[in-house]
């Protein structure tokens, strides 16, 4: 009988090689994003696209598939006798790097190079017709996109919507079918929470954010925050880019960006926070692990969640402006001159129906992924024309929010996500709040002086909460076992529905009975 010990050292060597092409491709990327003069952007699709080659052709060798082959069940995807004596993180190891690989092998080589070239080259063209607010220039290069995506699904196969197996990407066992009636709910929820707020007579006034505050004390602030929150810049870095992201190359050098306008204060603010979030679970991921599945993050549904908990439940917390607001008021004492917490408490949660989901309120922030989501879902079960886009997005956007963008930069050229080719990847967002609402829920429960420590900008009892109860366990459950063992509850929009008519009742004085 093969031994199963062997073989996973065997092929954690072997997928660790393949993460190095992965680590050096996503370097060139984090550089594209930040520092690469524009005119490089062609040799730079080359690349990226040759190394992602290089690393999806070891990958679907022979000699791997032999060696899973030995320990899975390739009816069910489990692993088989041969692995009764490991632990539950060996198996799910085999379990995890299967179906990657099974999922992998389906992609012809000449594809791949394909879809890595289109989507590094229409990132470039994205950018520019962003600028130009010209989705005319950017139409032909999301049009290969998305035949791109179709033919992705014709070699993956699909079950029920093609959709499905776009959102299995980046969130595993998540379907049409489930999240239709979860943002059903959220979206009633949130709609009656809307009108409530817009009725009221006495909104905070957020004026005071669009100030003139300056840019290097803004980055110097949010440098802060991070470094309280326990992101450690000596495996870490902050940098500038276009749309804030963060990115990994190893636990040991995890690199978030952010942006920074002058007359914006919570921009960079919040992104930091956010991106923070994002580097705290890259950073946590266990080293010994790199490469394989236990030492990945498990979902883009669960890594937002990590954002958005920290950007929300903590920062637009009043526990956490007691500590850092004398100390933002330090930085900027005219503009601030007078502020309470409570009054700046209230500005930062401000609902406000807006054109840029990335600057949107707690509330409407969701109703940005929805609209998103459904016309993902027209466009791939293709009832609708690429071209048609534009209008779609200015009909939704009035039905949802009750504002329509005048410019295309401000609409449906807004986000880069289309443009390397990430359908299904939007309602993780979506999914992020809803578990980051149902998480901190818990870790309040979990530590009783959470918020007390907060308050005191002691915030390390979170981040070790969210290490062990999270971070240190890569892939090693499904997204929906981590929820459920860590909270007791199956996934719901009840907690963040919840949190969220809490915190607008007292901002707003709305009634309880109204909500
Ligand atoms: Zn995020």
């Amino acid at each position: 009988m093969p031994n199963a010990v062997d073989s996973l050292e065997l092929l954690k060597n072997r997928l660790l090689e393949i993460q190095h092409l992965r680590d050096a491709a996503a370097l060139l990327s984090w550089d594209q994003e930040t520092y690469m003069p524009a005119g490089g952007g062609k040799a730079r699709a080359n690349q990226i696209a040759l190394l992602q080659t290089l690393a999806h052709d070891k990958f679907v060798s022979s000699d791997i598939e032999n060696i899973l082959t030995q320990h899975i069940d390739i009816t069910t995807g489990l692993t088989n006798d041969t692995t009764v004596g490991l632990d539950s993180a060996s198996k799910a190891f085999f379990r995890e790097t299967w179906r990657d690989f099974s999922r992998a092998k389906k992609l012809p080589s000449e594809f791949v190079t394909r879809l890595e070239r289109e989507c590094s080259l229409a990132q470039q063209v994205w950018t520019e017709a962003r600028q130009e607010n010209d989705f005319g220039k950017f139409l032909p290069n999301l049009q290969t996109i998305i035949a791109l995506k179709h033919e992705e699904v014709e070699y993956l196969g699909y079950t029920d919507s093609p959709y499905n197996t776009l959102l299995d990407t980046y969130e595993p066992g998540a379907t049409v079918a489930q999240l239709t009636p979860l943002f059903a709910t959220l979206r009633k929820g949130l709609v009656s929470l809307l009108e409530k707020i817009r009725a009221s007579p006495s909104p905070p006034d957020d004026s005071l954010l669009h100030q003139t505050y300056n840019t290097d004390q803004q980055l110097e602030f949010g440098k802060l925050v991070l470094t309280k929150m326990g992101y450690d810049f000596t495996r870490g870095r902050l940098d500038l880019s276009a749309h804030p992201f963060t990115t990994s190359f190893h636990p040991t050098d995890v690199r978030v960006t952010t942006r920074v306008f002058e007359k914006d204060l919570q921009s960079c603010l919040f992104s930091c926070i956010h991106e923070g979030g994002h580097g705290l679970y890259d950073q946590g991921l266990p080293p010994a692990h790199h490469g394989t599945p236990l030492g990945e993050s498990l979902s883009l549904g669960i890594h937002e969640s990590q954002s958005r908990l920290w950007e929300n439940s903590v920062g637009r917390s009043r526990a956490f402006w007691k500590h850092f607001f004398p100390l933002l008021r330090e930085r900027f004492p005219t503009q601030l001159k007078g502020m309470t917490v409570d009054t700046f408490y209230s500005v930062i949660n401000a609902v406000k129906p807006s054109l840029i989901r990335v600057e949107a309120d707690e509330v409407t922030y969701n109703l940005h992924i929805m609209l998103r989501f459904e016309i993902e879902l027209d466009v791939i079960e293709k009832r609708v024309e690429v071209r048609d886009l534009p209008e779609l997005w200015r009909t939704k956007m009035k039905e949802y929010l009750g504002v329509v963008p005048e410019t295309e930069a401000e609409g449906v050229l807004q986000d880069v996500h289309w443009s390397f080719g990430a359908f299904g990847y939007f309602p993780t967002y979506t999914l992020g709040n809803l578990y980051a609402a149902m998480l901190y829920q818990k870790a309040k429960v979990d530590i009783p002086s959470l918020e007390t420590n907060i308050a005191q900008g002691n915030l390390i009892l979170l981040k070790d909460w969210l290490n062990n109860r999270i971070h240190s366990h890569g892939r090693k459950f499904t997204s929906e076992e981590l929820i459920r063992q860590t909270t007791g509850q199956n996934l719901s929009a009840e907690p963040f529905l919840q949190a969220i008519r809490h915190k607008m009742q007292e901002i707003y004085g709305l009634s309880r009975q109204a909500s």
